[in-house]
């Protein structure tokens, strides 16, 4: 694929996102508390989380290691990309407590879609179409774009985690979450999450890097919407001043 065509595909897969985005206005994605028997074969949620997650790593690893003309900032970003997916793929799903819960293979073969092509797009460009010099390094976009990035992990993992601990081991309700950021919205680990890859959208000023931030809110904003509306309908002393997902706006 030549520099056009894989420049066109990307645009074309950005505007399938904002497609997404409106679908998803209106239908809740059916995993989690938005769970449906309806959308056919069911999987074990922590097993579809994995599934959904770990080839991501391969593929990207695959195209980034193609090609032998790299240099260290390339593995840096590589690096981050990596971290953030080996967690998402090999320790999250073990942290969940999900005892008994599903999740629809659709949802989940949907996932690992959005995932490989996210993954084969900043692995292409990594690997075919961009060397980052040194100097990058000591540059405004990737100072900014790493603290960001930063800034979304330590916001999505603090969320996560307090979420995680709402249920004692066995437990699989639903309980209002306190403290850290859910203070102004619903779903701070969504929040975190869109922070963390507009960070790496300005850390490697890219189409992918892009790419991944706009498929990433359209798929977050409205499942943090849904889940506010859905706490707003199943906890009568829902704080009335959390926002879903923007503090203090949305
Ligand atoms: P949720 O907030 O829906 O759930 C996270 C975990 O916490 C689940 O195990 C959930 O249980 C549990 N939980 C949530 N709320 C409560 C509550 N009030 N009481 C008790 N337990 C609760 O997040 P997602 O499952 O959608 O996403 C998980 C992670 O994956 C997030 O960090 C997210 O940012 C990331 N992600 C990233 C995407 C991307 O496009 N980059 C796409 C999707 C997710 P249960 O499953 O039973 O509801």
């Amino acid at each position: 694929m030549n520099f056009q065509q894989y420049t066109n595909f990307t645009i074309g897969w950005m505007l399938l996102a904002v497609m997404i985005f409106i679908l998803l206005l209106f239908i809740a994605a059916p995993y989690g508390r938005h769970t449906k028997t309806t959308w056919g074969l069911l999987i074990d949620n922590r097993l579809g989380w994995i599934i959904m997650e770990i080839f991501v790593v391969v593929v990207f690893s695959f195209c980034v290691y193609r090609r032998n003309k790299q240099s260290i900032v390339n593995y840096i970003i590589f690096s981050f990309f990596t971290f953030h997916y080996l967690n998402r793929s090999l320790i999250f799903p073990f942290r969940l407590r999900t005892s008994g819960k599903k999740m629809p293979v659709l949802i989940m073969l949907m996932g690992m879609t959005f995932n490989l092509v996210n993954g084969f797009l900043i692995g292409y460009y990594l690997g075919n179409f961009r060397v980052y010099e040194l100097s990058w390094l000591t540059g405004a976009p990737f100072i900014i774009g790493t603290l960001i990035f930063i800034t979304g992990i330590v916001i999505n993992w603090q969320s996560d985690t307090i979420l995680i601990n709402l249920r004692k081991p066995g437990e699989t309700g639903y309980k209002i979450p306190q403290g850290g950021m859910f203070r102004y919205v619903s779903s701070p680990n969504l929040l975190g999450e869109s922070i963390e890859w507009c960070g790496f959208a300005i850390l490697t000023w890219s189409l992918p890097g892009l790419a991944f931030l706009v498929w990433t809110m359209a798929n977050l904003i409205p499942r943090a919407i849904s889940h506010h509306k859905w706490y707003r309908q199943h906890f009568a002393d829902y704080p009335t001043e959390r926002k879903a997902v923007i503090p203090f706006l949305l």
